[in-house]
């Protein structure tokens, strides 16, 4: 496909910003912050992809920029796939970590390990002006422990145990996740059909 000379990366986490970098070298990345001004599209969508869809296109458009933007959550079998696109508000206040693995922990409780199969999702989608957006998703599955476990990631790291390793991502080495990680593995994904 096409390469860019500028992509706008449509997240106003500085952290992820350079997360984002490092996964893609030789790619001039702009943020969001270069735009006080645009505001961030409500995130009406039902799936990961529909909101990654619904922010790079408001992004494009804003800028007229080709934008690449994320959504991620965790999806728990058990559960039906929940919390899933409500990951960041699933105990209620938006990204309450305690509260939202307290939650998880609960909704868990007295299921077997073998049942506890889970895995975390990055949708990313690619808008380009005048052409259609382009979506996919990085995967990476593991299960749910019935603990906290270690201090290390965000979020549900501390629950999450990826196929292949006896700790979670909240014990496991950071270069570890960024390796096997459902972000890490969309941006592999998006270098390789979106920006050769
Ligand atoms: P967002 O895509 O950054 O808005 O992430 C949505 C939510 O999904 C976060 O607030 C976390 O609860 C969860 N989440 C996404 N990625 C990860 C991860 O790598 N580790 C743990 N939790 C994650």
């Amino acid at each position: 496909m096409a390469s860019f000379e500028k992509i706008l990366i449509a997240t106003r986490n500085a952290h992820k910003l350079e997360e984002i970098r490092a996964m893609l070298p030789g790619v001039t990345l702009v943020g969001t912050d270069a735009y006080p001004e645009v505001p961030d599209p409500e995130e009406t969508g039902t799936t990961f992809e529909a909101n990654a869809a619904i922010k790079a296109e408001a992004w494009s458009a804003a800028t007229g920029l080709p934008a690449i933007a994320d959504d991620s959550g965790l999806e728990v079998d058990a559960l039906n796939g929940a919390p899933g696109i409500h990951s960041a508000r699933y105990a209620g206040a938006h990204g309450d970590t305690a509260a939202n693995n307290a939650k998880l922990l609960q909704a868990l409780e007295g299921v077997p390990t073998e049942q506890r199969t889970a895995r975390f999702v990055c949708a990313l989608a690619l808008s380009v002006p005048g052409a259609s957006t382009q979506t996919l998703r990085g995967v990476c599955e593991g299960r749910i422990i019935d603990a906290l476990t270690g201090n290390g990631g965000f979020g549900y790291d501390p629950l999450f145990v990826p196929d292949g390793y006896a700790d979670s991502f909240g014990v496991l080495a950071p270069e570890v996740k960024a390796l096997l990680s459902h972000r890490a593995r969309a941006f592999q994904a998006a270098k390789d059909l979106w920006l050769k």
